[in-house]
């Protein structure tokens, strides 16, 4: 997903003005992008609508970063769809609490009981119960008193064969007798959802009463993830989901589409076998996950907060002009020292995380002083026409500014390779960008 829609959000970037037609292209990449990352059809269908209204409002088309724009409301879009903000588990007004997990067999109830109980003791130093309330397979059992053991929690079992409805009441009065504040119940999965599954789920409701159910979803499984979502929110009405395998080759659509078929909240994702790997789920993260940009968004946020966009227009075209002299040089050093240290910076920005040459590139907050203070030594003449600069005109700023000489020969030079890259830039060229921060 994320290199159709880079490639895409690469090709408006360096565009000055955008068209309805782009945008119109740029939807048509970010539905396929959608449907190949395994989004339900009628969810990208409404997103794609939603998106393109925004898109081509005024706040893109008269935008200078009209890219960004678009690329900042599908994030926004995204997020919306996701539910906004994390949603927290439940908690009863009297104990225990009552989660029950359901789920198709293999989806990692079972492994996500250990890790709620995990997060419970961390978050609300809780003393859960498990019941095991998968009765067909004995490894089933056995698995989740081993994970008993682990986390250190009794688990209320009576083996197989048993009516799972009767070990939930007998589980539930062990709580109560042991004021357990929460109780955890694992149930069995079936490969598909048929109704003698359901039913018997239905039933282990019926005597819980839980607070939650949360409904286990392996987001490796695609499409079929909303189908089951679909399943057993109609039967059991649940509160919440888990989505698991975050953690492998997944294309994490699945999020996307259960938050939006069932309207039920997506709480934790799994994200690794290890008890500990088990985080709330926020949908903004899974935004930028989803969109694979990186920290992009924080690098345009921060850039815009930052950056008086008069500024900008006259950056642009001095760019394209050719006219960027010293004083748009401590200008934009003077950016970059508000937008943070250099070295993150870079790192946000499309396509230069996994660049190499990246490793090494640091720059000190002191070096800029430096290097504004060898611009402060020059004449205004001296700032606008660099190529006034010769030798003794550069000894006399080294004095003035108090740096070496060779600094200021080395400063000159880097500010010739900036203009040239500038002129890069404008094209639309950041490959030069690595240059600028050489030695
Ligand atoms: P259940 O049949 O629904 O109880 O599923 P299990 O809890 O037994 O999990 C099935 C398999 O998926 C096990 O091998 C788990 O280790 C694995 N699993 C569960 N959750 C995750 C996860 O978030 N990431 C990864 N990589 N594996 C998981
Ligand atoms: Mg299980």
């Amino acid at each position: 997903l994320s290199e159709r829609l880079q490639n895409t959000f690469a090709k408006l970037r360096g565009k000055g003005k955008v068209t309805k037609a782009d945008v119109q292209e740029m939807m048509r990449e970010v539905r396929l992008a959608l449907l190949e990352a395994d989004v339900n059809f009628d969810v990208t269908k409404n997103f794609i609508k939603t998106v393109q209204e925004r898109a081509v409002g005024s706040e893109v088309l008269d935008s200078l970063t009209p890219a960004q724009q678009v690329i900042k409301i599908v994030n926004e879009e995204l997020t919306k769809i996701m539910g906004s903000s994390a949603v927290l588990l439940n908690q009863a007004s009297h104990i225990p609490t009552v989660i029950m997990l359901v789920g198709l067999q293999g989806s990692g109830k079972t492994t996500s009981a250990g890790k709620l109980v995990k997060y419970l003791q961390a978050e609300k130093n809780a003393r859960p119960l498990l019941i095991a309330a998968d009765v067909y397979r004995p490894a089933a059992i056995d698995q989740l008193q081993t994970i008993g053991q682990q986390v250190q929690v009794p688990v209320y079992d009576e083996g197989t064969n048993q009516d799972p409805v009767e070990i939930v009441r007998h589980g539930l009065e062990t709580a109560q007798a042991k004021k357990n504040d929460y109780v955890l119940i694992d149930t069995a999965g079936r490969l598909e959802i048929d109704d003698q599954l359901m039913s018997e789920l239905s039933r282990i409701k019926q005597v819980a009463q839980p607070t939650e159910i949360l409904l286990v979803v392996d987001s490796m499984t695609g499409q079929a993830a909303t189908h089951v979502a679909e399943g057993f929110n109609d039967r059991l009405d649940i509160s919440g989901v888990i989505l698991t395998k975050l953690d492998g080759d997944t294309r994490g659509g699945a999020a996307l589409s259960i938050r939006a078929v069932t309207g039920k909240p997506i709480k934790f994702v799994g994200s690794g076998e290890k008890l500990d790997a088990l985080e709330v789920f926020h949908p903004d993260r899974m935004a930028d996950r989803i969109l694979g940009m990186g920290d992009v968004l924080t690098l345009i946020e921060k850039a815009e907060k930052d950056y008086d966009e008069k500024q900008a227009a006259a950056l642009t075209r001095k760019m394209q002009e050719n006219t960027f002299d010293f004083n748009d040089f401590v200008d934009q050093l003077e950016q970059m020292q508000k937008m943070g240290p250099m070295d993150e910076i870079m790192k946000m920005m499309p396509g230069m995380a996994a660049n190499p040459a990246l490793k090494n590139v640091h720059m000190d907050p002191q070096d800029i002083e430096h290097l504004k203070a060898v611009v402060y030594s020059m004449t205004p003449q001296e700032r606008q026409t660099p190529e006034l600069l010769n030798p003794s005109r550069r000894r006399r700023i080294a004095t003035g500014s108090g740096r070496p000489l060779v600094e200021v020969n080395r400063m000159i030079k880097q500010f010739k390779q900036m203009q040239t890259l500038m002129q890069k830039m404008s094209k639309g060229n950041f490959n030069g960008m690595e240059q600028m921060m050489g030695p």
